[in-house]
């Protein structure tokens, strides 16, 4: 076969490529939106643009299943064109973005509105479904209609979405399994929030560290180890979202020990921040869950080493500065942006030695891929699959400030100063430029398109013979039923 009849559109020459188990010098070719070959210089087709990026690394673009666009509903925080741009700016070229905006995306028709809102987006994206009490006769619909994932939130947090009762959530998770795809879960318990919180305010606690007491990390525990019970139990796929402390790494260890579909996120700031930090950040580091101990980040750092935590993720969460910055804790907004600073800060912690660049690729880029159906077409850089490309210059340090994020109504951060080394100079998605040379290209606006899941068989038949809820409303279990009369 002869490579040189294909006329590639772009080589990406004289870089290393980076996957999760080596690193090799080698050309990349793209043509169409896809990877056309890899290889040695003279291995590699005629194309109509050549780039040199002689020692950078080509990394699969990072894919953040967790981001909170804000609109429809919030676009005085941020928007589908503002915060997909930042996702370009940090080397992020797939996000998935969650369900509380206003409305919710609760039935086919919010998700048709999501869906028009995201056609600025400038990178590929993934679509939150919620799974809430009161639209368990939606999630049919929602599935059948193109959502990529589900949302259950446990706990309370922006947008005030009431948690559904467990019973609630073990008919979700019946009706969303046979179609293997994903629940993430805000796994807090609403019930034991609301009452600390409530006696916290009584006693008159309106400091940023009541923030912590009110939401212990036994409610993270408590609320991973119940629906893992739950997922275990129907044969439904469930993913913890944003891990913030050492206890609830036990059931999801244990869950995972005895074969549950499960897998975890953590994200930068429960890594690279802790109760120190209060005092200086005040109510800008007001998160849910809660910034919590030095060893807490310890424990999870290991177990993003160890496989138990997957995942880098972001909780891209932006607020405007006013909204963050409170006297009474209780008033700031929870969460701050992150999806632009997620790839330097994480490639800051491979430059000082604490993970390898080998590593980032898989919790960044290959495990998210993999859990969340997008394998084998995103995640990494092979020959057929999506150009998705994040060009990183390891050696070119930058200061991170709020005052340059490309979530512009949301320039308040609490890595305010940071000095990071490990910068993704380019972006490509599906082979085209949308941060080039550390600029955004304003073009490329709408050139981001929906995911499909590739992966969407059922995960596996409930481990159980009882009837699931929607059977039991049929009539009595057919093996019981000639005894009944
Ligand atoms: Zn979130």
């Amino acid at each position: 076969m002869n490579d040189k009849i294909f006329t590639a559109d772009l080589i990406l020459a004289g870089g290393i490529v980076v996957n999760s188990r080596a690193r090799f010098r080698a050309d990349v070719a793209i043509k169409d939106g896809l990877i056309l070959a890899i290889g040695a210089p003279d291995a590699m087709p005629r194309a109509r643009e050549i780039i040199d990026v002689a020692s950078k690394y080509i990394l699969p673009g990072a894919i953040d299943v967790h981001v909170h666009f804000r609109e429809p509903g919030y676009t005085h925080k941020e928007d589908w064109r503002t915060g997909s741009a930042a996702a370009a700016m940090g080397g992020t070229t797939t996000i998935f973005e969650m369900p509380n905006t206003d409305p919710p995306t609760r039935s086919v028709k919010e998700l048709r509105e999501k869906q028009a809102a995201a056609s600025k987006a400038h990178v590929d994206y993934g679509i939150y479904g919620l799974l809430a009490e009161d639209n368990i006769g939606e999630l049919e619909g929602l599935i059948t209609g193109g959502v990529n994932a589900f949302k259950c939130f446990m706990g309370n947090t922006f947008g005030n979405l009431p948690s559904p009762s467990t019973g609630a959530m073990l008919e979700g998770f019946e009706v969303i399994a046979p179609s293997g795809l994903r629940i993430s879960l805000h796994a807090e318990t609403a019930s034991i929030m609301a009452w600390r919180q409530e006696r916290l305010m009584a006693a008159g606690r309106n400091d940023p560290l009541a923030h912590i007491a009110a939401r212990p990390a036994i409610v993270a525990a408590e609320a991973v180890a119940r629906a893992a019970e739950l997922a275990g139990w129907t044969g439904a796929r469930v993913h913890v979202l944003h891990i913030s402390s050492a206890i609830e790494l036990r059931p999801l260890t244990e869950a995972k020990a005895r074969g549950v579909d499960i897998t975890g996120e953590t994200c930068p700031c429960y890594l690279l921040l802790d109760t120190r930090d209060y005092a200086r950040l005040g109510s800008i580091i007001r998160v849910n869950p809660p910034v919590r101990e030095h060893s807490d980040s310890l424990a999870i750092w290991e177990a993003l080493q160890t496989g138990v935590v997957d995942m880098i993720a972001t909780d891209h969460a932006p607020h405007t500065p006013e909204e963050k910055q409170q006297d009474i804790i209780w008033r700031a907004d929870c969460g701050f942006p992150g999806v632009e600073t997620q790839m330097p800060l994480m490639l800051n912690e491979v430059a000082k030695g604490r993970i390898s660049l080998e590593h980032y690729v898989k919790i960044s880029s290959e495990n998210p891929a993999q859990s969340f159906g997008l394998w084998p077409m995103k995640g990494r850089i092979e020959i057929g699959a999506h150009a998705d490309i994040a060009v990183v210059d390891m050696e070119r340090t930058e200061v991170i400030r709020a005052a340059t994020l490309h979530s512009v109504r949301a320039r308040i951060t609490p890595f305010e100063g940071v000095s990071v080394t490990g910068i993704p100079i380019h972006t490509l998605v599906r082979g085209r430029f949308v941060q080039r040379d550390r600029s955004l290209i304003e073009a490329t606006s709408g050139w981001g398109r929906q995911v499909t899941n590739i992966q969407r068989m059922p995960q596996a038949k409930p481990r159980n013979t009882d009837q699931t809820l929607a059977a039991a409303l049929q009539g009595p279990f057919e093996a019981l039923a000639g005894t009944a009369a």
